[in-house]
């Protein structure tokens, strides 16, 4: 196949070292600042991969949309709605989003709905083993054992006021009434699973197969919640750049401050690229150019007419 050469080729144009590696976790700033990997995986479960494929980097934002899709399985799609809309904030991942009178954080990519949709899954009786539920979900979606980052984990705790006061916030409206803390912590360990472009790609290609991992054949999401799950994800998976995105790239996608970016094109593809250098949003320079290259290249917008 010829693929892996127009991969290696996108790599290689795309790469223009600009943009500034995360620095508010301190390691995040220790990464190596070229690393590039772009994989693709196909409905059928082909995997085509270039660069450095085999890198491996902390999920951090794109395990949003798969917890929000272990809520949605767990509590049902009223209880999880009542606690997280799906409305655009056209703000920043940390920004305080939260309705007006209830509290309700405005969708659940942004980090207050993050935290919520964390809460939603842990189990009244034992709040603690709900990260361990998401690193279980996170592996079955990769198709292989994920472990988690815990220096990463620890970095980020030492800076992690704002996602403390929202989650406060979150506790004084009763969106959940979890310890705020105990949220903070399992949420930034689920930001901290090891993945590489690889194993996002056969995430984002598990949401374009309708909820079946393209590998091991495993269903893991229903079909509803697939719908769900990605819609939001065209809608906020950007946070304040999502117009911009959807309207030049016109793919369902989400980012990480760690460098990560999946994109998911339904029935057809999951897309996964990894470059640390973020731009002002918190995404990947060149991970964007990426996939801006794809999109073009392979008329992969969802907006045109086939
Ligand atoms: N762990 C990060 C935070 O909550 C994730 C942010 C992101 O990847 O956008 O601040």
């Amino acid at each position: 196949s010829p693929l892996p050469d127009y991969l290696t080729e996108v790599l290689d144009a795309c790469t223009d070292g600009s943009g500034t590696l995360a620095d508010y976790i301190p390691e995040l700033a220790n990464v190596d600042p070229d690393r590039f990997a772009l994989s693709l995986v196909t409905a059928e479960g082909t995997t085509y991969s270039a660069g450095d494929d085999n890198h491996v980097f902390t999920i951090q934002s794109i395990s949003k949309p798969f917890v929000y899709g272990l809520a949605l399985e767990k509590r049902g799609f009223e209880a999880v709605l009542g606690k997280i809309d799906v409305e655009p904030s056209g703000e920043a991942f940390n920004e305080i989003s939260l309705e007006r009178d209830s509290g309700r954080p405005l969708n659940p990519m942004i980090n207050a709905g993050a935290l919520t949709a964390h809460a939603l899954v842990a189990d009244a009786d034992s709040p603690g083993t709900a990260i361990e539920e998401i690193r279980a979900l996170l592996s079955a979606l990769a198709g292989r054992e994920l472990d988690i980052d815990e220096k990463v984990a620890a970095s980020e705790m030492q800076t992690t006021y704002r996602n403390v006061a929202i989650a406060n916030l979150l506790r004084g409206y009763e969106i959940f009434c979890d310890d705020p803390d105990e949220v903070v912590a399992g949420y930034v360990r689920q930001c901290s699973v090891d993945v590489t472009t690889t194993d996002l790609a056969m995430m984002a290609g598990t949401l374009a197969s309708g909820g079946i991992q393209p590998r091991t054949g495993v269903q893991i999401f229903s079909r509803p919640v697939v719908r769900q799950v990605l819609s939001v994800m065209a809608t906020c998976g950007m946070y304040d750049a999502a117009g911009d995105w959807l309207s030049t790239i016109g793919i369902p996608a989400k980012s990480g401050v760690s460098g990560g970016l999946i994109g998911v094109l339904p029935g057809q593809l999951g897309i996964a690229a990894y470059s640390p250098r973020l731009d002002e949003h918190g995404t990947s320079v060149q991970g964007v150019a990426a996939f801006e290259r794809l999109s073009r290249d392979m008329n992969l917008h969802l907006m045109d007419a086939p």
